[in-house]
């Protein structure tokens, strides 16, 4: 993955917590982060502004205010910027992500409620990131995620959420590549095709399974390639089924499984952003790209990121 953002990020705890010590700095950050060539006014183009304590651009032209963060997830907050960078920055050096609990006792926050939804807008600036297909080979397999039920089996159950994986497979066969991931509502094909058209290039090897939903795939364009289980005990997907549990254990890990269905879509694109960058050497890259999808997103209140993620349900 290319990030292509100039390689001006902090690059230990010690470099970070220096250099975003004061709300200044975090604005003049977030600014070049936001108009990396500069300030241009909205209003007559001139390229000469200053910041006031207010996260308001002022124009030395004309004297139009812009907001630093109007627009963007950050709009409206009351809280000081430096403690959205030190949660960003958390949440960026956790190895497994961080939970509500976890980031309400480092920030002091007041409620669980509000580190909950400042994990979940942070959550909404990694979907942006990297929306690339997947190209050459790639695994694709459905799964449910939740409780155990008795009684019912495969595809049959009803309570627990549905999602599709797909990951690349590498040219040397082993280990894995880049992945997406998608909650949806049933595994026909109205829901798993589109899921490939969105985030698999054309022309690509697609392995599957035999279920019917993926029937259609080369008439979409792909080579559509069914391995059926075998009489060999290793199961005949492995890439995308390594990916699948690790996600299961992630969620029942550090989020000790209290992940409802209506939210699922943003756990998955945090696990996604996290795998794709697992490699990253810098976490400050990773940091850099959250701040910047995070400048660019459209705000996410608690309100709306409820209504958003109840669509599914
Ligand atoms: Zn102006």
């Amino acid at each position: 993955m290319v990030d292509q953002y100039p390689p001006d990020f902090p690059k230990t705890q010690l470099e970070f917590e220096d250099r975003f010590s004061t709300e200044e700095a975090c604005r003049s950050y977030l600014m070049s982060l936001r108009w990396p060539h500069g300030f241009r006014c909205p209003n007559c183009g001139h390229t000469h502004g200053w910041v006031n304590n207010r996260n308001l651009i002022e124009c030395s032209g004309c004297h139009h205010q812009a907001s630093l963060t109007a627009g963007t997830i950050l709009e409206g907050t009351r809280k000081p910027l430096r403690m959205w960078f030190i949660a960003m920055w958390w949440v960026c050096t956790q190895k497994t992500g961080g939970s509500a609990v976890g980031l309400k006792r480092i920030l002091g926050l007041g409620s669980y409620k509000t580190a909950w939804t400042w994990l979940h807008k942070i959550r909404t600036a990694m979907i942006r990131a990297g929306r690339e297909k997947l190209s050459n080979k790639v695994q694709i397999d459905d799964a449910f995620i939740g409780g155990e039920e008795s009684g019912v089996s495969g595809r049959e159950s009803f309570k627990k959420a549905r999602i599709v994986v797909a990951v690349e497979i590498k040219e040397t066969g082993r280990g894995l590549g880049r992945i997406r991931m998608r909650h949806i509502p049933d595994f026909s094909a109205s829901s798993l095709l589109p899921f490939v058209m969105d985030f698999v290039e054309p022309g690509s090897v697609v392995q599957t399974d035999g279920w019917r939903g993926y029937s259609s795939l080369e008439e979409k364009g792909f080579q559509h390639i069914i391995i059926r289980a075998s009489s060999s005990p290793e199961t005949p997907l492995p890439h995308v089924n390594r990916v699948i549990s690790l996600l299961k254990r992630w969620l029942l890990g550090t989020h000790q499984g209290r992940v409802s269905q209506k939210h699922l879509q943003h756990y998955l694109d945090e696990f996604v952003f996290r795998h794709n960058r697992r490699k990253s050497k810098h976490v400050g890259l990773l940091f850099q790209r959250i701040l910047k999808q995070s400048s660019e997103s459209t705000p996410s209140p608690y309100k709306k990121i409820v209504e958003l993620a109840s669509g599914l349900n």
